[in-house]
């Protein structure tokens, strides 16, 4: 007799991205609320005849249904969809943003630490770049830095991370922690529009931020943003870096 039935337990998640598997399956990757990253098996989902294959698609925010599986795997028959994104599914500019974030967060390591935190923050994008008050160009930027913030090495911009000055600063080096005088200067360049722009994301105008566009210092904030959570993760971002910095929101 094999051991009594696993319990089926639900989670919310986002889809951060899926890989075939099998003849007919799929393995979505997920940022859960409860469970933190899990790996996910969609038995027959690939089939068209399959409600599953539509919910697990990267950038995703889903209910899902799980049984704890082999090894680190879980297995899903029930995935349904709790935003439906439309505004952010008709947008190429949107979608590139999304997929920038989405392999920022898994670039984390696969260790099941739930961190709802983290998921929370994942929502609050999705929910950013789904609104058409809001310009989507900056969205990855901000969610780097915030969640390098709440990772532990919130950046210092009150001063220079090198010798305590008060400024001016001229240069952002997340190694170092922070904005640099002229004399500490070292990693990314830092204009005083940039600054200005770093100084408002974090101190809570993000929305402001988003709502104006092609801010002054947008293309810059974006480079060091990028550079600053590879330098944290230890590993390169592939799509943060194809991603068009500067977009004409006509062009959408
Ligand atoms: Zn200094």
């Amino acid at each position: 007799m094999m051991s009594s039935r696993r319990t089926e337990f639900s989670d919310d998640a986002v889809v951060l991205r899926n890989y075939k598997s099998g003849e007919a399956d799929r393995v979505a990757v997920l940022w859960t609320r409860e469970h933190g990253k899990i790996r996910v098996l969609a038995k027959g989902s690939r089939k068209p005849s399959s409600k599953l294959g539509g919910a697990l698609d990267p950038l995703s925010v889903v209910r899902v249904n799980l049984v704890q599986g082999k090894g680190d795997l879980y297995v899903t028959r029930n995935v349904s969809h709790l935003l439906t994104l439309t505004t952010l599914r008709a947008s190429y500019h949107r979608i590139s943003a999304g997929y920038a974030v989405v392999e920022g967060i898994d670039a984390i390591p696969l260790d099941d630490v739930a961190d709802e935190g983290i998921f929370d923050l994942l929502i609050r994008v999705m929910a950013s770049l789904d609104d058409p008050k809001f310009d989507p160009t900056l969205v990855p930027a901000a969610f780097f830095m915030k969640f390098l913030a709440y990772d532990g090495s919130e950046p210092l911009l009150e001063e220079c991370a090198g010798c305590g000055s008060s400024g001016p600063f001229f240069a952002f080096d997340a190694g170092v922690g922070g904005v640099l005088c002229s004399t500490c200067r070292r990693g990314s360049p830092l204009s005083p529009e940039t600054y200005k722009l770093l100084v408002r994301i974090m101190g809570g105008d993000l929305a402001g931020v988003l709502r104006e566009r092609n801010v002054p210092g947008s293309a810059e904030l974006v480079h060091l943003a990028h550079a600053a959570m590879e330098n944290h993760l230890g590993k390169r971002l592939k799509v943060a870096r194809m991603t068009p910095s500067i977009q004409p929101s006509s062009h959408e």
